[in-house]
């Protein structure tokens, strides 16, 4: 898929976003405001490294360029983590059923498009971070030795 396309398609509009009715989406809107516990956050202090700013297709959490590594910190819920299954929110599902599967085919598409850049893509889940940051820093740092 071209950038043109790519960019038109993840724009297209799938409506207003419904109250969070839901108590998983709620609590992970909150989740969200909180800044302190975000896994990305952990993270960071961990590694002693800043958050990327950079121009990468999906702007990866952190960016080793001389590693030509990438790394995503990806939310459980947002991004649809395989291994915690969260269930859609009860109400408005046909809505987050089409939100969840365009951000998961946004997340395929831009880990394709970095490593068709020549980068290596490393997804670090939520649950991960929140299980073990530890771990987590650790698999980071090793990526950086190969
Ligand atoms: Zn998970």
């Amino acid at each position: 898929m071209s950038n043109r396309m790519r960019r038109r398609y993840a724009s297209r509009p799938v409506g207003p976003a419904p109250k969070p009715s839901s108590q998983a989406v709620s609590r992970s809107m909150k989740a969200n405001r909180s800044s302190g516990t975000k896994p990305e956050l952990v993270l960071a202090k961990l590694l002693r490294k800043k958050l990327a700013r950079h121009n990468l297709p999906g702007s990866p959490d952190f960016v080793y360029p001389r590693a030509k590594l990438a790394v995503f910190v990806h939310g459980d819920f947002w991004h649809r983590c395989p291994v915690c299954d969260l269930p859609l929110p009860r109400t408005h599902r046909e809505f987050w059923r089409r939100k969840f599967a365009r951000n998961v085919e946004r997340d395929r598409l831009n880990q394709k498009e970095l490593e068709g850049m020549g980068w290596r893509v490393l997804v670090v889940w939520e649950h991960e971070v929140m299980d073990d940051a530890k771990a987590s820093a650790r698999r980071i740092r090793d990526l950086l030795l190969v």
